[in-house]
């Protein structure tokens, strides 16, 4: 029998950043007391009435735009009926017919080759609640229902459980790029429902089986591994696959078969009629034009091939949106890029581990850093200081120029005081003078440690040697 070859689709569900529900007024905030974020719309009363939340729908366009979609100039929304104790209306409002976003194509990297996938469609939709099982009863909590959603669904395009990770790793990147979601996939702002089906090479799709709710990357990784090879058995054991619907058990590492999977007329789905269809304007979309962003994998290769950077001082300057936008600054006011992105992948990183803190907001500004890197640029300080200098801005919240100040960690260049403090060294050790004077060149040394002893270690080394040699050739010439 020939190789069977496995393929993946996603469907990933993302949380819209708006500050409340999609529907209606209600705060759309997780970690709330249950049930305290509520109103007759989110609850399903009867006579109750929707209202679009524009900034939902806004994200949701931008989001599309981002993954290169078509934008619908008149997105429909639509009821999909079925009964869940977490939704209260017994039907959630989505899109079908007409979403706001089609055909888009998604670029990402995944072992360190560059992969396409196409998105079928972006949707608004609203969130269910919550169940919470406890023994053997089951908790609602309703907070969540009526959040704003974007689904986004790929064709399929993907083909080992790897690729589907890196894929969602790089579409969480994207979203928090965009400010239109936080990516928290542990707080379920992020969650993923993955499909696969084994076919050999060439031949028509095989049956699909649906893992819903991985709110994991790595999960969707384990369970497609999983599910993978458990199709590759009954395939070869002379079963048959059916279409169905299963959930990933992350404390036995399988899958479990869940229900058999509905198709989209079990739905219903029909036009919702107490929303009329959203037909975008000029200017709303010359907005969403405005709020584009670089994507995050074409800011990283800007940054290796403008800076030189390594693949992985690249990725870590350019993963979140704030570090990228605090190295760019920190060049624009002089630090070298290459050297501010290896300080920034290496000791800043070790500081905020040990803090903390986001770059952001640690005390280590963008200008503090620039400063620093010039200050170790310009010779007026010492790597070794500069680390200390750095440990000290954290410390204290202080300037680095202050900072050296203060401490008196500055090099001592030439200059009056260098001459001096070599002055000083010659007549305290006459015999170590006598002796270079008489041809033992060695013995210099002893007078260039005795001044890097008394500077603290703080002469510059070529400046120190420079001042003692005129030191000696004002004595030869006498
Ligand atoms: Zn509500
Ligand atoms: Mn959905």
């Amino acid at each position: 029998m020939s190789e069977l070859k496995p393929t993946i689709g996603l469907e990933i569900h993302i949380h819209l950043l708006t500050g409340t529900k999609a529907f209606c007024g209600c705060k759309a905030h997780f970690g709330d007391a249950p049930n305290s974020n509520v109103c007759p719309v989110c609850m399903g009363y009867p006579g109750a009435l929707p209202a679009l939340n524009e900034r939902g729908i806004f994200l949701g366009y931008k989001t599309a735009k981002a993954l290169g979609c078509a934008l619908e100039k008149n997105s429909i929304f639509e009821r999909k009926s079925y009964y869940y104790p977490d939704m209260p209306k017994n039907y959630q409002i989505s899109q079908f017919a007409q979403p706001l976003g089609t055909n888009g194509i998604f670029e990402f990297e995944s072992s360190g080759a560059r992969k396409k996938v196409r998105i079928h469609e972006c949707h608004f939709e609203e969130d269910a609640g919550k169940m919470i099982h406890a023994g053997d009863m089951t908790l609602l909590d309703y907070n969540r229902a009526g959040y704003p959603l974007l689904e986004i669904v790929t064709e399929p395009d993907l083909h080992t459980g790897e690729e589907a990770e890196d894929f969602i790793q790089s579409l969480r990147r994207l979203v928090r790029h965009l400010g239109v979601c936080d990516g928290n996939m542990e707080e379920g702002s992020l969650r993923c429902d993955a499909n696969v089906s084994l076919a050999p090479e060439g031949a028509p799709l095989g049956v699909k089986v649906e893992i819903k709710n991985l709110n994991s990357s790595r999960f969707v990784r384990k369970a497609l591994g999983y599910e993978i090879e458990r199709q590759n058995k009954a395939i070869a054991q002379g079963k048959t696959i059916i279409q169905e619907t299963r959930l990933w058990n992350e404390n036995r590492d399988v899958t479990e078969s869940m229900r058999k999977k509905e198709s989209s007329h079990d739905y219903r789905f029909f036009p919702e009629p107490d929303l009329p269809p959203f037909r975008p304007d000029a200017a709303f979309m010359a907005r969403v034009d405005a709020e584009q962003v670089e994507l995050p994998l074409a800011r990283r290769d800007r940054y290796a091939r403008a800076h030189g950077l390594s693949a992985e001082q690249a990725e870590f300057v350019s993963e979140e949106r704030d570090v990228a936008e605090y190295f760019e600054k920190a060049i624009a006011l002089g630090a070298d890029a290459k050297t501010a992105a290896a300080w920034l992948s290496g000791d800043v990183k070790a500081q905020l581990n040990r803090s903390g803190g986001k770059l952001s907001e640690c005390p280590l500004s963008a200008e503090r850093l620039a400063s620093l890197l010039k200050l170790l640029a310009s010779g007026r300080i010492h790597a070794k200081i500069a680390k200390q200098a750095l440990q000290a801005v954290f410390d204290e919240d202080a300037d680095p120029e202050a900072v050296i100040k203060a401490k008196g960690w500055e090099l001592l260049g030439a200059g009056p005081e260098l001459d001096a403090m070599v002055a000083e060294a010659f007549a305290a050790d006459a015999k170590s003078v006598a002796a270079v004077l008489g041809g033992n060149d060695k013995a210099m040394l002893a007078l260039i440690g005795a001044v890097m002893k008394k500077s603290s270690g703080r002469a510059e080394p070529g400046a120190l040697r420079a001042s003692v040699e005129a030191k000696l050739a004002s004595l030869r010439g006498k």
